[in-house]
């Protein structure tokens, strides 16, 4: 048997036969693995904490020499971070669902991913303390829209290279970006303010502009636009349209 270490996050897990589990996991180097737990199911099992969705452990892998397409068992794991355990606000568990079913849909091959991974890893952890869940949320789609190649432009506009200003502009996911509202657009453009521009310009590069994700409180004149920008961009670029995405509109909604 072959071994490796490897940092973790559990996304989703799924019963198999009548003892074990099946995962699929983030990691850094690899990127989305599946992996079977062994005997995780049985009472008081040693590996059922690191088989939560969410949870990011340090796992040993065991490979069988000589067998490509037998999956990796998890032998032992150590507990990196997990959630905590009781929270009174829903809303974080709500974004967490609906990062880590965000990653497993994007990512079907497994290549290393360690900027996605630090960026989840984060997330998952800043979204328990955040002003605004879903600044947090709405930070990570971006992250993961450029790190699978499809930044959006939201400087000048798309169709002219002209700066956006204060005048009407559109979100177009079929041109990748913001556009002057005089141009000509896609049925999916959607209007977006001057001051929407600017916080997703924010969200999309908080190094940049010296912002922590976890202390931005979106308006709610802002929030929805930039809600619905992003949806249609990961609709448009990934295919996706998560099921846990209503979950947490409604968990946001009645904060
Ligand atoms: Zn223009």
């Amino acid at each position: 048997m072959a071994t490796t270490n490897q940092l973790a996050i559990c996304l989703r897990r799924r019963d198999h036969g009548e003892h074990d589990l099946l995962l699929w996991l983030l990691t850094p180097e690899l990127g989305k693995i599946t992996a079977i737990a062994r005997g995780a199911r049985r009472p008081r099992a040693a590996l059922i904490a690191a088989c939560q969705p969410g949870t990011i452990s340090r796992c040993q892998l065991a490979t069988r020499a000589g067998s490509s397409s037998a999956l990796p068992v998890l032998t032992q794991a150590e507990i990196v971070w997990s959630y905590p355990a009781a929270e009174a606000d829903f809303r974080p568990a709500a974004a967490r669902a609906y990062l880590l079913e965000l990653v497993d849909l994007a990512l079907p091959d497994p290549e290393p991913q360690e900027a996605l991974y630090a960026a989840l890893a984060g997330s998952l952890e800043a979204v328990g303390s955040a002003a605004d869940p879903a600044a947090v949320v709405h930070g990570f789609e971006l992250a993961l829209l450029r790190e699978l190649g499809f930044e959006l432009s939201l400087h000048g506009c798309l169709a002219c290279d002209e700066a956006l200003a204060e005048g009407p502009a559109v979100f177009d996911p079929a041109a990748g970006g913001l556009l002057h509202a005089s141009h000509e657009a896609s049925d999916l453009a959607l209007p977006v303010s001057p001051d929407a521009v600017r916080a997703l310009r924010r969200l999309a590069q908080p190094a940049a502009y010296e912002v922590d994700l976890s202390a931005i409180r979106l308006p709610p004149e802002i929030g929805p636009v930039i809600r619905d920008v992003l949806r249609a961009a990961i609709a448009y670029h990934l295919d996706l349209q998560p099921r846990s995405a209503t979950l947490l509109d409604e968990a946001l909604a009645g904060e």
